[in-house]
């Protein structure tokens, strides 16, 4: 069976989750959703996914996103790795690279990828369609909203004008930049004070182009023009070219001003022009992240300069946050107060990266020659006279708050990585072997006796799994040198790979695993779900 959708209009009345906009955000949130069987409605007033590539740069957390709904491998025709951009000074000079971790991967894909952002829309979409505990609804827009202490309701508009209600016992809106429903609840932005125009080109380059342009990506911080130049799948090339004070928008993005603006490296002959739209890069958040049973994620949410490319990610990070948290109440495994820790984690990581990506943009963005020749040398100072390499990686700080163990160690909201596992004389990753709810990981090297604590996990759905010794053996000792790093022989994962906590002997496990206990099944000792 599967989803019912996608333009027709549903008859039921009630969704334990409606989702409101089904763009990447919305679409992930959805996937995750239909593989835990919630019933769900995802709508979107557009008839179809937009067309032209917005993002363009994911990660390996994302892909790991994407796996575990088994569709990685549909959506690896459209991926391909992101080389090092290299960022070049005012004189035209190397000041330093930004480039992905290497081997062995951490997560187990390429750290750094490039994509076109339609066709992977269209495999997530499809992937929504194969649940049957979801409905799409496509020209369908969301006009008002409300809830009370039962539900929330909601009016649709369809495409002839008519509107209908539906209810949910949670709205999860990711309806963009512009969000209607964070403006219906007056949620404001907070402005992170970072506003600058920018033209972005996408462009289908012949050979003859291709060998006129660098060999990799590349960042021009040239004072007088500063230029991202991306390196896309096949041969999609993007050029972000800001824009100076007085020049206007509109002619800007005109094809005799765009040609004009990429004659340092192409012709009109040496490629289609595929777009060439001017954004306003800004960084804003928004002030609160809920309220009651409607939760923003996505653009709604957050938007953020793409200089890392990561403003995407940071919705498909929030969708994976939130629906594991949302199945475990709607089932009553938890009390509705673990939505709490959605917005204490996400919006704090949110603004930690957008403020790390505002002052790479500060760098890049920097017009006055003279701090311009300032700001190289400082650069070159940093990696000892040398154009250092640092990683997109180390720039994605961990969750810092929310729900890890309240006993720190570095480890704790770190994603734990992703080994491939040795099996039957080939190899699988770890999220197909060891599932992707709680886990227990165990360093199989170790001596930890967890017989104590067995009964426990079974009980609360964990699943055990050691890694070395006796139990999986990995290719590369990916788990083994993490444990060693931390200090630790247990891991306590959640669904969405984020580091609970850890521990380094059978008493430090058993207290972790009763605190973690303690904290999900609060419901059982508060019914009322409210915070002590
Ligand atoms: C130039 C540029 C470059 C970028 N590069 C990157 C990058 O390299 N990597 C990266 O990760 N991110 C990048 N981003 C950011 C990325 O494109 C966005 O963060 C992402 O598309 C947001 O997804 P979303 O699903 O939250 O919102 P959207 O994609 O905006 O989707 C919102 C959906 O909600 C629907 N909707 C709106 N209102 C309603 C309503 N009332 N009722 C029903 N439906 C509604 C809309 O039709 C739309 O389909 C870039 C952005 C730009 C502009």
């Amino acid at each position: 069976m599967s989803a019912k959708s996608m333009s027709a209009t549903s008859d039921q009345k009630h969704f334990e989750v409606v989702v409101i906009g089904f763009g990447p955000t919305g679409a992930m949130a959805a996937n995750l959703l239909g593989a835990q069987g919630i019933t769900t409605l995802a709508i979107d007033r557009a008839l179809d996914i937009y067309d032209k590539p917005r993002a363009i740069a994911l990660d390996h957390e994302i892909m790991r996103l994407f796996d575990n709904l088994d569709i990685a491998e549909q959506i690896s025709r459209y991926v391909a790795p992101f080389p090092a951009s290299e960022h070049f000074g005012a004189r035209g000079q190397l000041i330093r690279r930004i480039d992905m971790v290497g081997e062995p991967y951490p997560l187990g894909y390429t750290p750094s990828m490039v994509f076109t952002q339609p066709p992977v829309e269209r495999v997530m979409r499809d992937r929504v369609g194969s649940f049957p505990s979801v409905t799409v609804e496509l020209g369908t827009a969301l006009v008002d909203i409300s809830q009370d202490a039962k539900c929330a309701t909601l009016v649709l508009q369809h495409e002839d004008g008519t509107t209908r209600e539906v209810t949910a016992n949670y709205v999860i809106a990711c309806d963009g930049a512009s969000s209607t429903v964070r403006q219906k609840l007056g949620i404001s932005f907070d402005d992170l004070d970072f506003d600058e125009p920018w033209l972005v080109v996408d462009l289908l380059v012949n050979d003859a182009g291709v060998s006129k342009l660098p060999a990799t990506a590349a960042q021009f911080c040239n004072p007088a023009r500063p230029t991202t130049y991306i390196i896309g799948p096949g041969n999609h090339r993007r050029f972000e070219i800001m824009l100076r004070l007085g020049e206007d928008r509109h002619a800007m993005e005109q094809p005799e001003q765009v040609w004009q603006l990429l004659s340092p490296w192409l012709k009109p002959e040496d490629a289609t022009l595929w777009r060439a739209a001017s954004y306003r890069f800004h960084a804003l958040i928004a002030s609160r992240w809920s309220q009651g049973r409607v939760l923003l994620a996505g653009d709604a949410a957050h938007q953020q300069p793409p200089f890392i490319g990561q403003g995407m990610c940071q919705g498909l990070r929030d969708a994976a946050n939130l629906c594991w948290k949302l199945a475990h109440v709607l089932r009553g495994q938890s009390s509705a107060v673990l939505l709490d820790s959605y917005e204490a984690e996400r919006s704090t990581h949110v603004r930690e990266l957008t403020t790390r990506i505002k002052a790479i943009g500060r760098v890049i963005c920097e017009q006055d020659p003279e701090a311009a020749a300032a700001r190289d040398a400082r650069i070159l100072a940093e990696g000892g006279g040398a154009p250092r390499t640092i990683t997109r990686q180390e720039i994605v700080p961990p969750l810092t708050t929310g729900l890890l163990a309240a006993k720190p160690n570095v480890a704790n909201g770190t994603l734990f990585p992703q080994p491939w596992i040795l099996r039957d004389g080939g190899k699988a990753l770890l999220d197909a072997i060891a599932g992707v709810g709680w886990r227990l990981i165990l360093d199989g090297w170790s001596a930890l006796n967890t017989s104590a604590i067995d009964a426990a996990t079974r009980d609360a759905g964990i699943n055990t799994i050691a890694i070395g010794g006796n139990g999986l053996q990995e290719e590369s000792a990916v788990v083994a040198r993490w444990f060693e790093r931390h200090g630790c022989t247990a891991a306590l994962v959640r669904p969405d790979h984020y580091v609970y906590g850890v521990a380094k002997d059978a008493p430090g496990l058993a207290a972790l695993l009763a605190e973690l206990n303690e904290r999900l099944h609060y419901n059982k000792k508060h019914p009322t779900g409210k915070t002590p």
